[in-house]
């Protein structure tokens, strides 16, 4: 961690401490009937999942179990699909009600999940609303909510007061099902279930390489090997790293969130956020804002930054894009210009070449999901258990056949969109729409408002 002014930046996340009781690497040579690869969200579930089954299950992870995006995220557990969801009509429009089944059943599990293992996470089912900040946001939304609505999705529309959202903006849609939680303490109740459960666990054991042969898989760690029937990659952003994955299954990229320091009950109060739902803005770039139990209010994203290539750096976030992202909460939330940012943290997140979350098999032995496109929360923990049922059972549930990939031939396109000048081509336009809305909001006022900025280090 290092530390500035006022702002702590930290390589992990704000949210929980690392664990203090990591376990041993693997350090032998041993056989499973399934290995899963990365103790994340998915690769979690997964593994829980293959133990309820009576599966012999080991699980590596690289670092310790939660380390990745799953308790860096904001915590914002959604039930609509991830990406511009226009642009997903267009594209599969028939697969659209079996697309909203799968990501409401996803939102749906994980609160199950949180319910069954008993864990304490802050979870609030305050659905999360799709929040306009100009009218043609509102446009959006409106058009949004026709599409999800006509696919099946369980959505409200209304104004920023029939919402419960801030005075700030103007008003959207909600997806009624899904809230808010801390992400950190729900990896935390995971890793613990985990290693209460059959499962074998072995944590700092990254692995390096897997290979199959007729007799199974082989997979390296720099200490030890595994010998197994089937695999499961659950790697999410890092899955690239080795050959066997797929081309182009992911597209690595680095996100941003931040927290404020607690604000006065008084003063939160009088944001008029009576639903306390998770805000998401529709930039092209999306901004997100929530509440947390602590009093405080996390927010991110804005700018995506696109990784240079494998091996994934740790790192913390880029001050200049803490910035950027004070700004904006000045302008969506001028009554809290003054609040100050506490800690900012990141992590990498998977954008498939689908814009959908994908799953599917190398050979018959090696499985593969990503849920991630920024829905993960729900998506990939959901995926990861529809995928232990079909290892264990030999039938693939519906929702996992939704998103199923026969051939693994994923496309150029959104890689190319998602590249560095597109990013920041897309950022460009969302500022530039930003400075137009607010001067047709200041004219419609009758004055110029500069918000004033969020106190942040030098
Ligand atoms: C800042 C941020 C905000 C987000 N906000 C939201 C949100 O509000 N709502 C939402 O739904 N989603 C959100 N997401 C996305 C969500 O967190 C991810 O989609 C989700 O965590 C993916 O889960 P996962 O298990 O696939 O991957 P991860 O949680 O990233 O887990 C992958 C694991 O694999 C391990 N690993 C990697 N390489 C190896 C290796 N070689 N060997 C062994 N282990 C390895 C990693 O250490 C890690 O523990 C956000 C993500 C970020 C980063």
């Amino acid at each position: 961690m290092s530390t500035t002014a006022n702002t702590t930046y930290t390589t992990f996340t704000g949210w929980v401490d690392p664990p203090t009781d990591i376990r041993p690497p693997l350090t032998e040579n041993l056989t499973c009937s399934v290995a899963v690869i990365g103790g994340g969200l998915a690769g979690m579930a997964t593994a829980l999942r293959l133990a309820q089954h009576g599966v012999d299950a080991v699980l590596l992870e690289s670092e310790f179990c939660g380390h990745g995006a799953g308790s860096r995220n904001a915590g914002q557990l959604a039930s609509a699909p991830g990406g511009d969801i226009q642009l997903l009509n267009l594209l599969y429009r028939k697969q659209m009600p079996a697309i909203i089944r799968l990501t409401e059943n996803a939102a749906c599990h994980v609160e199950s999940m949180i319910e069954t293992l008993g864990i304490d996470c802050d979870y609030e089912a305050t659905g999360n609303v799709f929040a306009a900040v100009s009218r043609g946001q509102l446009g959006r939304t409106r058009r949004i909510a026709k599409i999800l609505r006509r696919a099946g999705a369980h959505v409200e529309e209304g104004t920023a007061r029939e919402l419960g959202i801030p005075h700030g903006f103007l008003g959207g849609m909600r997806e009624i099902n899904g809230g808010i939680m801390n992400p950190g303490k729900l990896l935390r109740g995971l890793r613990s279930a985990a290693l209460a459960s059959t499962v074998r666990v072995f944590e700092q054991s990254k692995v390096v390489d897997i290979v199959r042969d007729n007799r199974g898989v082989t997979i390296e760690t720099p200490r030890g090997v595994v010998r197994a029937e089937k695999v499961v990659l659950a790697t999410n952003a890092y899955a690239g790293e080795w050959d066997i994955t797929p081309k182009r299954l992911s597209s690595p990229m680095w996100v941003t969130e931040v927290e404020t320091e607690p604000i006065a009950p008084e003063r939160l109060g009088a944001l008029g956020w009576t639903s306390r739902s998770g805000l998401i803005t529709q930039h092209n770039i999306m901004e997100n804002y929530r509440l947390t139990s602590r009093n405080t209010i996390v927010f991110g994203v804005r700018r995506i930054e696109r990784a240079a290539g494998y091996p994934l750096p740790e790192r913390h976030p880029d001050p200049a894009v803490v910035t950027d992202l004070a700004r904006a909460f000045a302008r969506r939330f001028p009554p809290l210009a003054d609040v100050a940012i506490d800690r900012a943290w990141g992590g990498w997140i998977g954008i498939t070449s689908t814009w959908l979350p994908v799953a599917g098999t190398v050979g018959d032995d090696v499985s593969y999901s990503l849920a991630c496109n920024g829905h993960g929360l729900a998506q990939a923990t959901y995926i990861g258990s529809l995928i232990a049922d079909r290892i264990a059972t030999g039938i693939t549930p519906d929702d996992l056949r939704t998103i199923w990939v026969d051939e693994p031939n994923f496309g150029r396109a959104v890689p190319m969109i998602m590249g560095r000048l597109g990013l920041r081509a897309a950022w460009a336009a969302d500022r530039f729409n930003d400075m137009i809305n607010g001067s047709k909001r200041n004219a419609r006022k009758g004055f110029a408002t500069v918000p004033r900025s969020l106190r942040l280090p030098a």
